[in-house]
């Protein structure tokens, strides 16, 4: 039979939009990644009670996909929630040099973000950034789960706008 999109009517056209789905395997497969995150957990000070309750029943991070882990090579995603001392800070890079391709970082809070109250201590690394590439940064001291939940949405995105589009985005 012959098939000329140019000629059909437009119901069969209306028909056809209804029905045909096209996409690239690169965003297909950006789309299962994105909705299934599974960030190692590295919760560091307070702000990690905020990413506990963010996971737990009343705000349900499952429902996005997101699952925590507790093995750097299960995760591809590391929330760091607290202040990331200098003594902490290689244990941090090897964790997250174990975790596999593609990997994501998300900074939660003041502290992870650049150093937070602790900016002035000697002890302090000003801000995760310069330890591990930072893909989303949550500002906050702390950053309540409903900030979480929009820069894991913010995290999302990012994933799926550059299988899209090819263009890396830095930071969110
Ligand atoms: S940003 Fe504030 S709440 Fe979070 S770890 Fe630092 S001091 Fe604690």
């Amino acid at each position: 039979m012959d098939f000329n999109l140019e000629t059909i009517s437009p119901e069969e056209r209306r028909e056809l939009e209804r029905n045909v789905f096209m996409t690239t395997l690169e965003q297909i497969k950006a789309w299962a990644r994105s909705n299934s995150l599974w960030p190692l957990t590295f919760g560091l000070a307070c702000c990690a009670i905020e990413m506990m309750g963010t996971g737990a029943s009343h705000y349900d991070l499952d429902r996005f996909g997101v699952i925590f882990r507790t093995s750097p090579r299960q995760s591809d995603v590391m929330i760091v929630a607290g202040t990331v001392t200098k003594k902490m800070a290689p244990l941090l890079r090897r964790l997250y040099d174990q975790m596999p391709e593609p990997k994501w970082v998300i900074a939660m809070g003041s502290c992870a973000t650049a150093g937070g109250p602790y900016v002035k201590s000697y002890a302090v690394v000003k801000g995760v950034d310069q330890v591990v590439p930072v893909d989303v940064y949550i500002p906050g001291c702390p950053p309540n789960p409903a900030a979480l939940i929009y820069g894991i949405n913010k995290l999302q995105e990012k994933i799926r706008y550059e299988a899209k589009t090819g263009k890396q985005v830095t930071n969110v």
